[in-house]
């Protein structure tokens, strides 16, 4: 019986068929060689899965949270790196969507949903880092142009992604807020790039440091209305980056975990002839391991839910789901490869990939620490910032 809503079974079927087909085979490379997975996303494209939160009108799938966490789940148990990659892309396609004008339709929604446009976020900046709703990229307006000026770092897909979103001061003091949001093209004037990156896990993500030297954009690419960043980053961008990350990170957990089992399986000892699987200790870690991840996942299908029904305790219950799912992906990772001994440690093979890539879960921003304050802030009645 799958822990997955029964409406969203289909869905997941097509992720874990482009899954299990194009990612599986390809993750250690792309781990190896911190290769981003562009072949991945063609495949992606190909099953028509880009559009997630596109509206059916322009040709897109049209689902919620609850869809997105099932789909970053399905393809991290393959390859962590291209859920990421591909997490980001269903986040920043999700905020262009919140106040799309027909231009925005038109340049971005519509070729994202033909799985012609891949967009990412790039919010954090080194001056701020885990506090990536702050910015002190400068936008100017001159003429009919925005005039951006700064430099963003770990900006996942970085120079692979069409656009970016990203944030910056507002270009006037005004009442709405003091932080605005850009869409910047790859190929805007003034756009280069910074280092490669080459990360301890999830070393597929291409998030690098974008340089903003005076870029030039049109003013029609502000998204919403000047001040509104902080609005895109509480209302879009934290809903679907937790149910995004709690996808992947319960995605990695199951991934050690049923790697895990297939080794206690097939390992047998010549000296006694027993069995691994019929250690009691190791049932005993195997049936915690189990529920552990399961509890993580149901949660994180129930915060989706929540999320998508606009329920009062959806945001408590996302914030809590992503550190459930971080905290749950860092243990099990740790000790389904004690389960594999020496056989799990050597080579640098899957189970040390698993535990590398969960390794990120309490570090990415919103971090776990973050988290943690703010859903405590919430069911306090204190605000938030
Ligand atoms: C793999 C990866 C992919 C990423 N992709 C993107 C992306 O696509 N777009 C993007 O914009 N950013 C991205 N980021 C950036 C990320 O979200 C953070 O901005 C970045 O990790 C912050 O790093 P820092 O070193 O500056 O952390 P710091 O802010 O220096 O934090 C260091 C530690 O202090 C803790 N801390 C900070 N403030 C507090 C506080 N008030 N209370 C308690 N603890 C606190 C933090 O939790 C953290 O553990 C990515 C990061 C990683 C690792």
């Amino acid at each position: 019986m799958s822990a997955v809503p029964a409406r969203l079974r289909p869905l997941q079927d097509r992720f874990a068929a482009v899954a299990h087909d194009a990612l599986a085979p390809r993750a250690p490379q792309i781990d190896q060689d911190a290769l981003w997975p562009a072949e991945n996303f063609a495949a992606l494209a190909d099953a028509g899965l880009m559009g997630l939160h596109m509206p059916k009108r322009l040709g897109g799938l049209e689902e919620g949270l609850s869809g997105l966490v099932v789909a970053t789940e399905a393809l991290a148990q393959a390859c962590a790196s291209t859920a990421l990659c591909y997490g980001m892309h269903c986040v920043a396609s999700a905020v262009i969507a919140a106040k799309a004008t027909r231009e925005h339709e038109e340049r971005y929604l519509e070729p994202i949903a033909r799985g012609r446009h891949i967009s990412t976020l790039a919010l954090s900046e080194s001056g701020h880092g885990s506090h990536v709703y702050l910015a002190d990229t400068e936008l100017r307006r001159d003429g009919a142009d925005f005039i951006v000026h700064g430099e963003k770092q770990f900006v996942t897909n970085g120079g692979h992604a069409d656009s970016y979103i990203v944030s910056t001061k507002a270009s006037e003091s005004n009442e709405q807020g003091e932080f605005s949001c850009v869409l910047v093209d790859r190929t805007s004037p003034g756009v280069s790039w910074l280092d490669p990156w080459r990360g301890m896990g999830l070393r597929g993500n291409s998030s690098r440091s974008m340089r903003l030297d005076r870029a030039r954009v049109p003013r029609s690419n502000l998204l919403g209305n000047e001040g509104d960043e902080v609005w895109y980053f509480f209302h879009v961008v934290t809903p679907y980056f937790l149910l995004a990350m709690a996808g992947i990170y319960n995605g990695i957990a199951q991934a050690a975990l049923t790697h895990a089992i297939a080794h206690v399986r097939g390992r047998t000892f010549s000296h006694s002839g027993q069995a691994l699987s019929r250690a009691d200790l190791v049932q005993d870690k195997v049936a915690a391991l189990w529920a552990r991840v399961q509890q993580a996942r149901l949660f994180a299908y129930h915060a989706a839910e929540l999320g998508d029904t606009n329920d009062p305790e959806a945001l408590t219950a996302m914030l809590a789901c992503k550190v459930s799912a971080g905290d749950t992906a860092v243990q099990v990772a740790g000790e389904a490869l004690s389960l594999c001994g020496g056989m799990g440690y050597r080579d640098n093979g899957a189970q040390a990939r698993f535990l590398r890539d969960a390794h990120a879960a309490p570090i990415m921003s919103p971090t776990s620490a973050l988290l943690r304050l703010w859903a405590g802030r919430l069911l306090l009645g204190v605000p938030v910032i």
